[in-house]
């Protein structure tokens, strides 16, 4: 990392940049108030920190440790932006900010008529953005994979429908891109590009996914480690795309017996991760519980622990489904969830406060 005086000049910035290039890293150049820092991106072994220390206009180069540099907040103060959470403008909306900015959509897209159906549903409830699977990732190669299976052609039509609700119902669209082959063309019809929990650990697709320069949802793995997580989130900010959301989706108990929960919701990572980075974070309550019986109170519970978002499955009929229906909401609950989620964000503001 390379943090320039205050008041370097451009072509003392422009030099450091050409220098680190040089030696086949790349340069994240991030301008702050008072002051510019340079964050090197690749293999910095090679780079003679001494060398950088003396040019004109760096104060201070230095080897930074960890593995997450670019998202931390430690990265962000520096440059003199306080480390203020990032606020991911889409649209008519944004993510980042003390308001939660509430998901909802079917697991998987299923026909046109549900999907407006739904979209319909889900806006008079007050959400902000639609989602809706089409490249579905399954255990079973037997299940439903989502329409998208069905060739480029099915694959185009679902998107189509997809943007179509978007823009008849005013919500941003969401959906997961599953493999690198699929990353063009979703990225022609959708606002934020989600990567699944399966895929966090996909490095070529969280670059190719980065590159499209539009605002990627990262699920954490269930096996993954926050810190892990964090170390994947900054390779889709090593291509310059820092609009990354973050979700926590719930992670795997060690241990036998039964769960009662799909997944153990950890809610602790949520102010954790807070902590460590100025990237805005959501939760999954669907996936992290699999039980539509618990999702207001595991809604509240991460609104309450600072979520900055909720994605819910929403359907007018769970139990209709084609997919994850023992997990699904209606509208009119998420109507009452986001009301009871309002009210808890503004009796306690205490909880967005970041130090
Ligand atoms: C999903 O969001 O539809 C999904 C499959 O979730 P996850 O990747 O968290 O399992
Ligand atoms: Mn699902």
């Amino acid at each position: 990392m390379i943090i320039m005086k205050t008041g370097a000049t451009d072509v003392e910035i422009a030099r450091v940049v050409r220098e680190v290039q040089k030696y086949g890293l790349k340069a994240d150049v991030s301008r702050g108030e008072f002051r510019t820092v340079i964050g090197l991106v690749g293999d910095e072994r090679k780079i003679p920190f001494s060398h950088f220390a003396v040019l004109p206009g760096v104060k201070e180069a230095m080897m930074v440790e960890t593995s997450y540099k670019l998202i931390s907040r430690e990265y962000s103060k520096l440059s003199g932006e306080n480390g203020e959470r990032r606020l991911i403008k889409v649209k008519n909306t944004s993510i980042g900010s003390d308001e939660p900015v509430f998901i909802a959509g079917p697991c998987a897209v299923e026909n046109k008529q549900q999907l407006f159906k739904i979209a319909e549903g889900i806006k008079k409830a007050g959400a902000h953005m639609l989602r809706g699977g089409i490249f579905k990732p399954r255990s079973s190669v037997h299940s439903f994979q989502g329409l998208g299976a069905n060739g480029r052609e099915g694959a185009e039509e679902a998107l189509s429908w997809l943007r179509e609700a978007g823009e008849k119902f005013e919500m941003p669209v969401i959906t997961e891109v599953r493999g690198e082959t699929q990353v063009d063309l979703i990225a022609d019809y959708v606002d934020i590009l989600q990567i699944g929990a399966r895929n966090m650990y996909d490095q070529d697709l969280l670059s190719a996914v980065a590159r499209k320069k539009k605002p990627v949802l990262l699920k954490r793995h269930f096996g993954a480690g926050i810190e892990e997580f964090l170390s994947f989130a900054e390779y889709i900010a090593a291509e310059g795309n820092k609009d990354i959301i973050l979700c926590e989706r719930g992670i795997i108990p060690i241990g036998k017996g039964k769960s009662y929960t799909r997944y153990t919701f950890d809610l602790a990572a949520i102010p954790a991760i807070q902590k460590e980075t100025y990237l805005p974070i959501i939760a999954d309550p669907s996936h992290a519980t699999g039980r539509h019986d618990l999702i207001l109170n595991m809604s509240c519970a991460a609104i309450a622990a600072g979520a900055n978002g909720l994605m819910l499955e929403t359907h007018y009929n769970p139990q209709d489904a084609w997919v994850d229906g023992q997990q699904t909401i209606t509208p009119d609950e998420l109507e009452s969830i986001i009301d009871a989620c309002q009210r808890i964000r503004r009796d306690l503001p205490i909880v967005t406060k970041d130090e």
